[in-house]
């Protein structure tokens, strides 16, 4: 009888060490910050201390959390160390078609997966060109912010593949190697903005409207390349010069063109093609800002063709008219392409934009001061220092 009693109490004990274990270890299952508890032994501790332990737990992750948002406030980032400089030059780089053969305005996808990476590599991470108009550069502190830029909305940048009514994209155009790239390497960041025209931009008619929605969701961007891709100097068989009503058109319809398949979506930037410009100044304004058809356009920036890195969008020399694009080529691009102007900021780091990254603060060496254009930051803090 003696024994039978005994025999039951530790099959008691047994069941509710096993009962507390399993407790203990659904409530591991559920808190990231405890390690999971092999060691049947410890959890023989009764229920209060397991409590005490969660407890203390609790604790140490509100003081984590305040710690954060302390360092939200007040960057830990060291300035100095870091030669932090957010009036530095940024490179917008330029590209047209992904495909083969490389040519002066194609790059063969190996190449531009060899751009990506040498980028990656040497510490450049992408922004999109709204965050660089907007000066909201949030790349991680110590690396340079670069725009990636495609003219023309041709078929090598965004390819849809048909394999016996499969559809995929094909991993050798530019969003192709893109997402590929971002997997890899998520810090990259996945932004490009396509500079389109019409009638078909991508070149596959069926494809555009699934295309623009599947830019516009993975945080990509469509921008103004003109309707026609029109030269807005002058017509070229018969010299004869632009007026307001023909760029308005060709800038207005390209918009329109657009929020037909987006509706309400914000164009805001413009590449001219062939870099080229009204011969009248005045005429200028309407590139900037105008309207065909009761649709407004407005472009907050407008790219050139060639061939020096921009500055940030409230840097004093800055023109947002007029901002200067870097040929992404090894091609004919007489010391100015892409490689060129990644060796020149190797040996001239001091001249490389180098974020903070907090992109609601402007820091920059104090002797640089002087550039900066108070009246375009908005309201994002100073942070000058010596
Ligand atoms: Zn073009």
């Amino acid at each position: 009888m003696v024994k039978n009693k005994r025999k039951f109490v530790t099959l008691m004990v047994i069941l509710v060490l096993m009962f507390i274990t399993a407790c203990a270890n659904v409530k591991n299952d559920n808190n990231a910050f405890v390690e999971k508890e092999d060691n049947q032994q410890e959890h023989q501790d009764n229920v209060s201390n397991e409590e005490k332990e969660d407890e203390k737990l609790d604790g140490q992750e509100n003081e984590a959390e305040e710690e954060a948002s302390i360092e939200e406030e007040n960057p830990s980032v060291d300035l100095k160390a870091l030669k932090v400089n957010e009036l530095g030059k940024i490179m917008i780089l330029m590209y047209h078609d992904i495909g083969e053969p490389e040519d002066v305005w194609v790059r063969t996808p190996e190449n531009f997966r060899k751009d990506l990476q040498t980028l990656y590599d040497k510490g450049y991470r992408t922004i999109s060109m709204k965050d660089y108009i907007e000066g909201n550069i949030n790349t991680p502190p110590g690396t340079t912010p670069v725009v990636i830029t495609f003219d023309d909305g041709t078929r090598g940048q965004f390819n849809i593949l048909d394999e016996d009514g499969e559809f995929r994209i094909d991993p050798n155009c530019a969003v192709g190697i893109l997402e590929e790239f971002n997997k890899k390497h998520p810090d990259f960041g996945l932004n490009a903005t396509f500079y389109v025209f019409y009638p078909t931009p991508f070149r596959q008619e069926q494809w555009v409207a699934d295309k623009y929605q599947y830019l516009v969701e993975k945080g990509m961007e469509i921008a103004n390349h003109c309707y026609n891709h029109e030269n807005l100097r002058m017509d070229f068989n018969t010299k004869e010069s632009r007026d307001a009503q023909f760029i308005q058109e060709a800038l207005g319809k390209n918009v329109k063109a657009t929020q037909e398949i987006l509706p309400g979506y914000e164009v805001d930037s413009l590449a001219l093609p062939y870099g080229a410009s009204p011969k009248d100044e005045e005429l200028y304004n309407y590139v900037i800002k105008g309207s065909f058809e009761g649709t407004q356009y407005h472009n907050k920036a407008i790219l050139l063709v060639g061939s020096n890195p921009a500055r940030p969008s409230y840097h004093v020399d800055t023109n947002m008219a007029r901002i200067p694009r870097i040929r992404a080529s090894e091609m004919e691009t007489e010391n100015t392409g892409l490689y060129d102007w990644l060796e020149y900021f190797d040996k001239h780091p001091e001249e490389r934009y180098i974020s903070d990254g907090d992109p609601n603060t402007i820091s920059f060496p104090k002797e640089l001061e002087e550039y900066l254009d108070k009246d375009r930051i908005g309201d994002k803090l100073i942070q000058a220092y010596e």
